[in-house]
């Protein structure tokens, strides 16, 4: 072997190939399907934005923002970033093309890829793929109680069940510097005793000391006061409502006064949605409210909704779900000689532009090595052509799955695979 490098996709990334790419493909077209019938539209950012729009956006002091990001600098000396998340592009976008001066809400969806530098794990990627959706222009409930809605509907399209919706509220400006002070004086000398990590998220964002996993930070918020009990009366009022709108809705949820997210940006209501084929302790996807992101990233103060589904998760589940997809040819012709050739390549034209898969055989290999060829794709049906065939103006065929076969004229081809397949 001479010199040449043997190349690998890079460490946490992988590609996606048959027959996975059917199941991608099936849930991307079940999303865009029926969020178009809510009324959002679909939206590509680049993949890379100025590193200023994160470290603003999902803020200094996340994990995703202090140990993640995939940053670089590009050869004009400027700070690059690969996207960790969509929200934060969406409302670049958003501001830039100044989207808030057309009728509110103005509804989003997006599908792609996402960039984190963590260390590879089974089930977690450095480039992994995202489908969420971001609405904005509305503050109330309502907005949230339809998009949690819409989201209920797609996973259950994609054959999940048992699904719960977690809710919660973390208050607004007004109240949760109120509550971060109470549940800091609850603490009181024993925060010295909380995680290294609740340490230092401690004097960014206290909340998260409320989701933290390590025993002694839940031992230690045993008994803490809840944010739901400190909120100021426009946010227990979205929050009564939503409730309500859920219940009309017929959409299970609970309460869940621990949850925060993890991203600085949510007010109000955040939200995870747990399905009964994962255990409760996996969220399927998550979101909130976001109604102070678009001014701090400097538009204009736009109140905004969203969810993110992320896809491999997805994937895993709904390859026990739904049925495997495996498309095969409808049609293997098998060319016996170079007139066949001929018009064995014009009669696949055809065939392939009234929209039925077609393959065709090497004319100089016998029947019998392009019968197990037809065999190995799975197609549907072989047809045979050679000198015997064209002369007579019929072609022989052999359904794959029976052996049944026989012939018919060439001019009858396009329809024998009409209603076939
Ligand atoms: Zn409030
Ligand atoms: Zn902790």
């Amino acid at each position: 072997m001479s010199s040449a490098e043997k190349y690998r996709a890079l460490k946490g990334m992988r590609d996606v190939l048959p027959p996975d790419i059917y199941v991608w493909q099936k849930i991307e077209g079940i999303a865009s399907g029926l969020f178009a019938s809510y009324g959002f539209s679909e939206v590509r950012t680049p993949v890379a934005e100025a590193t200023g729009l994160f470290t603003r956006g999902i803020g200094e002091g996340t994990d995703i923002v202090d140990k993640e990001m995939y940053t670089f600098e590009d050869k004009g000396g400027r700070s690059i970033s690969l996207r960790p998340e969509g929200t934060a592009s969406v409302v670049r976008s958003y501001i830039e093309h100044q989207l808030h001066t057309l009728p509110s809400p103005q509804k989003f969806y997006y599908a792609g890829p996402m960039f984190r530098y963590e260390r590879p794990q089974s089930g977690r990627f450095r480039q992994f793929y995202q489908i969420g959706v971001e609405a904005f222009g509305s503050s109330s409930p309502a907005l949230d109680a339809e998009v949690i809605s819409m989201l209920r509907h797609f996973l259950q399209r994609l054959g999940l069940d048992q699904l719960v919706v977690q809710v919660n509220s973390i208050g607004c400006a007004a109240c949760r510097p109120g509550y971060t002070g109470t549940l800091i004086s609850f603490l009181g000398e024993r925060q010295g005793e909380l995680c290294p990590d609740c340490q230092r998220r401690h004097a960014q964002n206290p909340l998260r000391i409320l989701d933290c996993k390590v025993p002694q930070c839940i031992a230690l918020r045993q008994g803490a006061p809840k944010v739901m009990d400190h909120l100021c009366a426009d946010c227990r009022q979205h929050m009564e409502l939503l409730q309500h709108l859920l219940t009309g809705l017929e959409i299970p949820f609970v309460l869940n006064h621990e949850m925060v997210r993890g991203l600085d940006y949510y007010t109000r209501t955040v939200f995870e949605v747990t399905s009964g084929d994962l255990g409760a302790q996996n969220a399927v996807a998550a979101g909130g409210r976001y109604d102070r992101l678009v001014s701090e990233c400097g538009g204009p103060d736009v109140p905004a909704f969203g969810f993110a589904v992320g896809m491999e998760r997805i994937t895993e589940l709904v390859k026990k779900t739904l049925p495997a997809v495996h498309p095969a040819p409808s049609a293997f012709l098998a060319l016996l000689g170079a007139q066949a050739l001929y018009e064995g390549l014009r009669i696949a034209d055809r065939l392939r532009t009234a929209g039925i898969w077609t393959e065709t055989g090497d004319h100089t290999a016998s029947l019998k090595s392009q019968m197990r060829k037809a065999d190995r794709v799975a197609a549907a049906f072989v047809i045979i052509i050679g000198d015997d065939e064209l002369a007579a103006g019929e072609f022989r065929w052999k359904k794959l799955a029976d052996g049944t076969g026989g012939s018919a004229p060439f001019s009858a081809l396009s329809s024998f695979f009409c209603g076939c397949s």
